[in-house]
């Protein structure tokens, strides 16, 4: 089987698919902050979270929503006629007052060049009037929401202060789904204490419960992050690059062929990036991932 010219069910394929072209995606600031570092939940924040609140690349928050789909648009330099996925990418982006959020929501789509939506937040952040207001959107444009799981483990969600439990990742799971709204689970490889057995065990959870879509990061450690503070006291060994290529491999193989994969690896600010060193050089990792699979003869979905 064959997505495009991937062996894995792939977003971009999704949306040319879709829209019958490429489609690229501005990652936006919604001015959020997150209720796991103003103190609702904690004021510690996630093990690995930045200052920018995991959003290194996002746009300028004291600019309007329409104002910042320009200018990443004229960054991107993809072209002007070109179709947009306008993604609320850091902090948490439904952690605030409806109307607000209706506000910034519409705002994307008042933008012509925009042709869907995907919201990251967090899965106890997403009350009944805000569900409510999911459910309009996703009747009138393309809406995915991105959850940031991690891993299905709750002795690691609790080694990394995520905040709440895999039950209630799978109940807000269960609330968007019963809406028709796509679900998107963020994963990462290389969390402390953590093995491939793990890792594997956070997909075929992903897999039981029929979740739309996954982006596989790398856990990369950034200087001004407590994860840095974490790792100078329980130091542990850094995966090489060939062994994350392998365990990635492995994660295509066992997911589910329904599931699409938005990334395979992460984007680390090099300024900031202390370990693994080798996570700079994105193009050589999915280099790597394509050639392990064809060497494997591995295709998503294809089982053990
Ligand atoms: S939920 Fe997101 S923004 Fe909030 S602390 Fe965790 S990673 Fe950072």
């Amino acid at each position: 089987m064959v997505w495009g010219n991937k062996r894995f069910n792939n977003i971009d394929y999704f949306l040319k698919e879709k829209f019958g072209e490429k489609v690229f995606k501005v990652s936006l600031d919604g001015g959020f902050t997150c209720p796991n570092r103003d103190g609702k939940i904690s004021t510690e924040a996630c093990l690995f979270c930045s200052e920018s609140g995991s959003g290194e690349f996002a746009g300028d928050r004291r600019k309007t929503i329409f104002e910042q789909i320009e200018e990443q648009i004229e960054f991107l330099q993809k072209g002007k006629e070109r179709k947009y996925i306008a993604y609320f990418q850091n902090f948490t982006n439904t952690y605030g007052k409806v109307e607000y959020l209706r506000k910034i929501y519409e705002e994307a789509l008042s933008h012509p060049n925009i042709v869907g939506i995907a919201i990251g937040t967090r899965a106890d952040c997403m009350d009944r009037e805000i569900l409510e207001l999911l459910s309009e959107i996703n009747k009138k444009t393309l809406l995915w929401i991105e959850i940031g799981l991690q891993s299905s483990n709750d002795k690691t969600a609790q080694i990394i202060n995520r905040g709440y439990t895999t039950e209630v990742f799978l109940k807000k799971v269960e609330e968007l789904k019963e809406r028709n709204i796509k679900v998107l689970a963020h994963v990462i490889i290389g969390l402390p204490k953590e093995t491939e057995k793990e890792v594997l065990e956070t997909i075929y959870f992903l897999n039981k419960i029929k979740i739309w879509g996954v982006k596989i990061h790398l856990l990369y450690i950034l200087k001004n992050t407590k994860l840095y503070n974490y790792y100078e006291k329980f130091p542990w060994e850094i995966m090489t690059k060939e062994e994350y290529i392998k365990i990635v491999c492995r994660v295509i193989k066992v997911l589910d062929k329904n599931i699409v994969i938005h990334r395979l690896t992460g984007d680390a600010p090099w300024k900031d990036l202390y370990e693994p060193k080798w996570s700079t050089d994105k193009r050589g990792i999915l280099n790597g991932i394509t050639k392990e699979l064809l060497r494997m003869d591995i295709f998503q979905g294809r089982g053990e």
